[in-house]
């Protein structure tokens, strides 16, 4: 089984590594080296960390050896699969995926981790609709069990029982749904971040307290401002908007806080300061 990822940043990155944890060869594409050495450091740190916790069988040389980083699209001709994790952009992906269609052999499947880009327009844009599906990861890939499988309007079954079965040969547990704006998993993850949001905007209480609430009294494992801040709210938004385009529905309103914050550069982790502030 030859493995593709496409992007080798936060998810490609991560599910590059775990395929290639399960003894597939896997080729890893960034569009530039520097992109590739620094996703190659992280899978090293993370291989060596779990190495020394006793939870990788192989040693993690061997892993490595199994994966080869790449600049050229033409190194994926002969994958049985490949999984694209690049930047959540409709036009960018879709030209992506015209490109790819040329090029993987004719019986190879193409996938996209998209965390909300309609899959039955990314089918379309790859010219083999029928060997197209979503192969959703959740982050931190090597640590989330579950892989949210979206089947697109003209997915086979054939292409569905084979990225199930590759999920299942990862150790992930695969769960199935159809092709509707924001999946499953953010169609309700995000309301709920957003309404956490407008609840701060409202005054309703303080971040720490919205979290506190979630977090005991629900017994989520992170309140929800938090996990905006994980996310990144820029994201957190982008999504909200599909979810109000796509479903045409008053109630996917992103709050106008959760945009204010993203026009003011404050994303969460990843810029410093969100809802709390970061080192
Ligand atoms: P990231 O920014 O960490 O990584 C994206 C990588 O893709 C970068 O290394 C970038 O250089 C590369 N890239 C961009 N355009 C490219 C192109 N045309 N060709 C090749 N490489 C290209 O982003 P990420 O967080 O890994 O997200 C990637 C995808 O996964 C997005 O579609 C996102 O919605 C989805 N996703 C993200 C999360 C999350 O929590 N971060 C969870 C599930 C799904």
């Amino acid at each position: 089984m030859k493995f593709g990822v496409i992007g080798a940043g936060q998810m490609g990155g991560g599910i590059a590594q775990v395929a290639a944890q399960s003894g597939f060869d896997v080729v890893v594409h960034d569009q530039k080296q520097e992109f590739l050495d620094r996703g190659r450091g992280v899978i090293e740190g993370s291989l060596g960390k779990l190495h020394e916790k006793g939870k990788l069988t192989d040693p993690p040389e061997a892993v490595l050896g199994r994966m080869q980083f790449t600049t050229s699209l033409q190194d994926f001709a002969d994958c049985d699969l490949v999984v694209e994790a690049i930047v959540e952009n409709e036009a960018i992906k879709k030209e992506l995926f015209r490109q790819l269609g040329e090029i993987v052999k004719p019986e190879g499947i193409l996938a996209s981790n998209t965390s909300s880009i309609p899959i039955t327009a990314l089918a379309t844009a790859s010219g083999r609709p029928t060997q197209f599906i979503g192969m959703h990861f959740m982050n931190p890939v090597p640590l989330m069990q579950l892989v949210e499988v979206i089947r697109g309007y003209q997915t086979s079954d054939d292409t569905a029982r084979f990225v199930n079965e590759t999920a299942e040969k990862m150790g992930k547990t695969p769960l199935s749904c159809n092709d509707y704006p924001g999946f499953v998993s953010n169609r309700i993850l995000m309301p709920m971040l957003n309404e956490a949001i407008q609840c701060v905007m409202e005054g309703v209480a303080e971040p720490e307290a919205i979290d506190g609430i979630m977090k005991m009294g629900m017994n989520h494992p992170m309140g929800p401002l938090t996990l905006a801040d994980f996310i990144g709210l820029d994201t957190c938004l982008a999504i909200m908007e599909v979810l109000h385009q796509g479903l045409g529905d008053d109630k996917y309103r992103p709050s106008p806080l959760l945009r204010k914050m993203v026009q003011a550069g404050l994303l969460g982790r990843k810029s410093g300061e969100g809802f709390y502030k970061y080192n």
